[in-house]
C-alpha cells in the first residue's frame, strides 16, 4: 500500500523535541554573508522543523551545510533522529543499526528517496543491508561483482574475501566492488607479514558477526514494514467506516436516499494517499461537506420536481 510518508506532529513529539546544541563542525568557509553571521546553533534550531527530505536538500546547498548536516556530532544526529521520528511513519526504531549514523539510516530506509546513486525518478530501488545502500538494479549490477568472477576472471585469492560482507541471492555470493581493493590490501599485508592464518581467523569471526547483524536488520525492517502496512489498513478501514456513517446520518436527516450517496461521491472520506490520523476538525469539515452537497442535491431535485409539476399543470 502506498502512503504519504509525512504525518502530523503530535503534541508529545513536540514536547520531547529537544536538541543538544553541542556541535562539531567546521566554521563557514564561504563568503556568503548569511553563513558568517548566523551561528551553527541557530541553524540547528531552524533544522528542527525540517523534514528529512528538506535536510537532504539543504545538505546539498553548500559545503558549509554539508559539513553541518553530514557530521556525526551529537547535535547533528539529534537533528536527523528528531526529523525522522517526527515526520516519517517509518522507520520508527529508536536507534539505527550498529555502525550506521542517523543520516544514512534515513537515506536508505526512506521510500521517498530514490536510488542513492542515480536518483532516477522511475527506477525502483531497494535496500541492500549487506552493503548498507539503497539502489536500483542497474546501479547494483554496476557496483557489484560475483565471487565466481573475482576468483576465476580477476584471479583474486578466495581467502582475501574472507572478511567481506556479501549478499547471496540463489547461493551466489555477490560483493560490493568498492570493498575489494581494501580487502586485497589487508590480505597482502597479512601475507607479507606471515600472519595470514590469524588474519583469516579474525576476519571470519568478524564476518560471521556482521552476517548475523545483517540478517537481524533485514528481519526487523520487514517486520516494521509489515506492521506499518497493517496499521495503515486499520486506519483506512476506520476512516471509511466513520465517514460513511456520518454521510448516512446526514443524508437521512435531510430526507435523501442513502443508497445514492456513493453515486454522489459523498459516502467515503476522500483520503487518497494521505496516511494520517484525522482530527475532530477534519470530521467536522467532512460533515459540513456532506451537508453542503446534500443541500445542493436536494435543491436540484426540488427544482426538477417543481418544473415537472408546472408542465403537468399546463398540459
Ligand atoms: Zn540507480
Amino acid at each position: 500500500m502506498g502512503g504519504k510518508l509525512y504525518g502530523p506532529t503530535t503534541l508529545q513529539q513536540r514536547k520531547n523535541h529537544t536538541i543538544n546544541t553541542t556541535i562539531h563542525t567546521t566554521p563557514p568557509t564561504t563568503n556568503s554573508l548569511i553563513t558568517t553571521i548566523i551561528p551553527p546553533e541557530l541553524y540547528i534550531k531552524i533544522c528542527e522543523h525540517l523534514t528529512p527530505d528538506d535536510l537532504f536538500s539543504l545538505s546539498q546547498v553548500s559545503k558549509y551545510f554539508r559539513n553541518l548536516l553530514c557530521s556525526t556530532s551529537t547535535a547533528t544526529q539529534a537533528i536527523w533522529r528528531n526529523s525522522r521520528l517526527r515526520y516519517l511513519i517509518y522507520p520508527r526504531c529508536p536507534t539505527p543499526p550498529d555502525g550506521m549514523d542517523e543520516r544514512q539510516y534515513v537515506l536508505i530506509t526512506n521510500l521517498a528517496i530514490r536510488c542513492q546513486f542515480c536518483f532516477h525518478p522511475r527506477k525502483q530501488s531497494q535496500i541492500y543491508w549487506a552493503f548498507r545502500v539503497r539502489c536500483c538494479l542497474d546501479c547494483f549490477h554496476h557496483r557489484t561483482v560475483s565471487e565466481y568472477r573475482l576468483i576465476n576472471h580477476y584471479k583474486i585469492p578466495k581467502d582475501s574475501l574472507c572478511g567481506l560482507t556479501y549478499t547471496a541471492p540463489c547461493n551466489y555470493k555477490i560483493y560490493w566492488k568498492d570493498d575489494i581493493r581494501e580487502a586485497q590490501e589487508n590480505y597482502m599485508t597479512a601475507l607479507e607479514s606471515n600472519n595470514l592464518a590469524e588474519y583469516i581467523k579474525k576476519q571470519t569471526i568478524k564476518l560471521n558477526k556482521q552476517l548475523e547483524q545483517i540478517e537481524l536488520q533485514e528481519w526487523e525492517f520487514k517486520n516494521e514494514m509489515a506492521r506499518w502496512n497493517y496499521q495503515n489498513t486499520l486506519l483506512f478501514d476506520e476512516i471509511k467506516l466513520r465517514s460513511s456513517c456520518i454521510a448516512e446520518e446526514t443524508a437521512m436527516e435531510m430526507g435523501l436516499d442513502i443508497e445514492k450517496l456513493q453515486d454522489w461521491g459523498i459516502y467515503w472520506y476522500p483520503i487518497g494517499n494521505v496516511c494520517r490520523t484525522l482530527t475532530e476538525d477534519d470530521w467536522i469539515d467532512w460533515r459540513r461537506e456532506v451537508e453542503t452537497e446534500c443541500s445542493r442535491i436536494k435543491r436540484k431535485s426540488q427544482k426538477w420536481f417543481h418544473r415537472f409539476s408546472m408542465k403537468s399543470t399546463i398540459y
